[in-house]
């Protein structure tokens, strides 16, 4: 049987979209590591059922410690050992530059969502506030309206600014 380009190629095409997938979803999680430790300190294990519980996603142990052991080399991170019921455990928090880090990240992560998210705005007819869900619509003289709720349509109607 003859050979196709594609298959005679290391990786095939859909081969390449997962490996893409896995890594978003790897650095996705790396990401979120960071909420979670942002939101106070957590040992290991309670960042990976997090993860588990929130995302829906298992996050394998490695790729949780090295990466908090990676943070912890650059200072942004610190750990102290703590009893969890029995078990001694690392727990980790961040450090000031830690928190600045992750200041800076929620704002680009902010920037990154809006624009992504931005597409699929209404903005109201009235007030000119963007809507993201759930926008309120009337037909007023024969067009349709969006509006941000039921009072700025009732305010665009008695003509109010
Ligand atoms: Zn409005």
């Amino acid at each position: 049987m003859k050979r196709t380009i594609q298959q005679s190629l290391p990786i095939s095409a859909s081969d390449t979209e997962s490996e893409l997938d896995g890594s978003v979803l790897t650095d996705f999680s790396r990401f979120y590591i960071l909420l979670l430790l942002f939101e106070g300190e957590k040992h290991g294990y309670q960042i990976m059922s997090s993860i588990d519980r929130r995302l829906g996603q298992k996050v394998s142990p490695s790729l949780v410690y090295p990466f908090l052991r990676l943070l912890e080399d650059q200072n942004l991170v610190r750990s102290r050992a703590a009893n969890v019921g029995r078990k001694p455990r690392n727990v980790y928090s961040l450090t000031s530059s830690g928190k600045v880090l992750c200041n800076r990240l929620f704002k680009q992560f902010t920037t990154i969502v809006s624009s992504a998210i931005e597409p699929s705005m209404q903005v109201c007819a009235h007030c000119g506030c963007k809507v993201y869900m759930n926008a309120y619509s009337e037909v007023i003289k024969g067009k349709r309206l969006m509006f941000c709720c039921k009072y700025c349509a009732a305010s665009y109607k008695r003509g109010e600014k």
